[in-house]
């Protein structure tokens, strides 16, 4: 029966735009194509940012990151089938780093999917997508469009934040409601995050296990980050006097330069801490478990605040766990604390900062040499020094020795500004995270890539120079993975881990319209980045690294399998 021709009529196209933007969904990050086409369009044309990729997965590390940023669902939208899978990766890395995420899909006829008969793109997508992410939904109805995102997103910021599917199959675009019934059907999430506070009992432990600490530490996970309590966090960091260290995405928060900071003294407080406090930080590979050689023989009492109570002894006993939003945990502290709490044992952290300080000596010298070609230590004292200059911007760092060793030597001095390969220590993330960073919070970024890491999204140069976003990108290109000079001993193939000698990914860049520079020493480097972060245009350097620079994955060689038949 054809529909009144009186009365208004909307669709599924225009209730999933207007679903998005009554709960302030203002940007998607998408690849076009069948059948999603239309929707990015008309939600471009109803005034939503809409931003289209080359590949899925770099949309996909885009939302993600936009959540991380933002607090709010970072969203991917993709075609079915293949798009979704591409866009999959990138959901699975969202719900593992705990950043809020939906990846919308267009899918197929369910008639014709679930009967296997054959459709174009025929997946079943929300049973594939359900064990990878927080939570999946399906919506077949237009008037359930409404209901259907205020679950996504709800699903996606609330309690433990993390990834969320929406299957909206191709039929539901088309489907027709009178349009007062469709507008009175949407839903806008109301507190879509709680506070959720501890109990005082728990506050009560922590900070009694904290008073007893001779040496106690604080682990700034990027929970923490997340969160967005900085004044509430430092507050209470300063009133315990206690020594923090920074995991690598909570770097900045507060200042690595701060008194209290423990970032060059890292393998000394986890050894000789005896009470350590982890707030929004998870003892997973990244902290060794909690145990082993790196955590020293004398016992630890762990403290530990998260909103996710099932975390808790997920590694070692806990012995004062505080459930609860990190805003609420660490103002529920420093209340709790009172005006005469004893801090922390100025003989401990005078032993912290001293260590630090002949760390930060011993590293020095390294940063100002002005080699041809560059090492590592070389790029990256001029690079230190911009972020220095410009506290502002937004640090992207993916690859091995790339990532490692930037971590380390460049100080970060504002809350998340500093974006990575997250809990997976995944390679790829680069340019869809320097894209959602530019778009999210219009600052300038500076990418620091290995070559290999950058080849995973090499692509997205095209869309940084279509957007003309303010993005630096550079490649510490040193021939290789790892290293560039390995030989293949069996055969004429080159040796499985090296590239193209001299590869000039800068003229990928030209290619698009932007800024290309090879750099072959510190000063060049220096000059050509100050240059791309002073102008905002798009620019590519290539930082050519000596390719015996670097070693064999970086800092976690250790993980790597060792057969004990090779030959030494
Ligand atoms: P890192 O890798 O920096 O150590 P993780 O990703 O391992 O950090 O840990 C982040 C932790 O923070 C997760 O366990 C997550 O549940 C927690 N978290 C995220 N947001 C909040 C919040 N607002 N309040 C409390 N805990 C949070």
């Amino acid at each position: 029966e054809a529909p009144d021709t009186q009365q208004e009529l909307t669709d599924g196209f225009h209730l999933v735009i207007d679903a998005m933007k009554l709960n302030g969904i203002d940007t998607i990050y998408n690849v076009p194509g069948i059948p999603i086409t239309d929707l990015g369009r008309m939600a471009q044309a109803e005034g939503i940012r809409v931003l289209s990729f080359r590949h899925e997965q770099n949309a996909g590390y885009a939302a993600a990151i936009a959540g991380f940023l933002t607090k709010k669902p970072g969203v991917c939208l993709t075609v079915s089938a293949p798009g979704f899978l591409n866009g999959l990766t990138a959901l699975a890395h969202a719900t593992t780093n705990c950043f809020p995420m939906i990846l919308v899909s267009g899918s197929s006829e369910r008639e014709i999917v679930d009967l296997q008969q054959g459709d174009y793109e025929e997946m079943d997508q929300l049973a594939i997508a359900k064990p990878l992410c927080k939570a999946a939904f399906r919506v077949l109805h237009a008037q359930d469009i409404g209901i259907g995102f205020a679950r996504a997103i709800r699903a996606a910021v609330s309690g433990r934040p993390g990834g969320v599917y929406l299957d909206l199959p191709a039929k539901l675009f088309g489907q027709v409601m009178n349009a007062q019934a469709g507008a009175a059907s949407l839903v806008k999430v109301i507190d879509p995050s709680p506070a959720q506070i501890p109990s005082p009992d728990s506050v009560k432990r922590a900070l009694d296990v904290l008073k007893s600490a001779k040496r106690p530490l604080i682990i700034l996970g990027k929970g923490a980050a997340y969160a967005q309590a900085d004044e509430a966090i430092k507050n209470f960091v300063e009133k315990s006097g206690v020594p923090f260290l920074p995991m690598s995405m909570a770097k900045g928060l507060l200042p690595d330069l701060h008194p209290q900071c423990a970032g060059a003294a890292r393998s000394t407080v986890l050894k000789d801490s005896d009470v350590v406090m982890l707030i929004g930080a998870r003892l997973n590979w990244l902290l060794s478990h909690g145990k082993g050689k790196s955590w020293g023989d004398a016992p630890k009492k762990f403290i530990q605040v998260d909103i996710e109570p099932k975390e808790m002894d997920s590694n070692v006993e806990i012995a004062a766990p505080v459930v609860g939003d990190i805003g609420s945990v660490v103002t529920a502290f420093s209340e709790a604390m009172g005006s005469n709490w004893t801090k922390a044992p100025v003989e401990w952290l005078s032993a912290v900062q001293k260590k630090r300080e002949d760390n930060v000596a011993k590293m020095a010298p390294r940063l100002m040499n002005n080699n041809s070609p560059m090492d590592y230590h070389g790029a990256l004292g001029v690079l230190r020094t911009i972020i220095k200059e410009r506290p502002d911007a937004i640090l992207v760092n993916e690859g091995a020795n790339t990532l490692d060793l930037a971590r380390g030597v460049i100080d970060m001095y504002q809350p998340r500004k500093r974006l990575d390969v997250g809990t997976w220590g995944v390679m790829g993330i680069g340019m869809g995270s320097a894209i959602a960073a530019a778009v999210e919070t219009g600052k300038p970024v500076l990418a620091i890539e290995g070559d290999s890491a950058f080849g995973f999204s090499g692509m997205e140069v095209e869309t940084i120079c279509r957007y003309n976003l303010p993005i630096c990108v550079v490649i510490f290109n040193n021939d290789g993975i790892y290293r560039g000079t390995d030989q293949n001993s069996a055969g004429d193939d080159p040796a499985t881990t090296v590239f193209v000698k001299g590869a000039r990914y800068d003229k990928m860049m030209e290619a698009f319209g932007g800024v290309g520079v090879n750099a072959t020493s510190p000063d060049e480097l220096k000059r050509a980045v100050n240059e791309a972060m002073d102008s905002g245009k798009p620019t590519l350097i290539n930082a050519v690294i000596d390719p015996a620079a670097g070693s064999e994955s970086g800092r976690i060689g250790n993980l790597n399998p060792q057969s004990v038949l090779t030959k030494k």
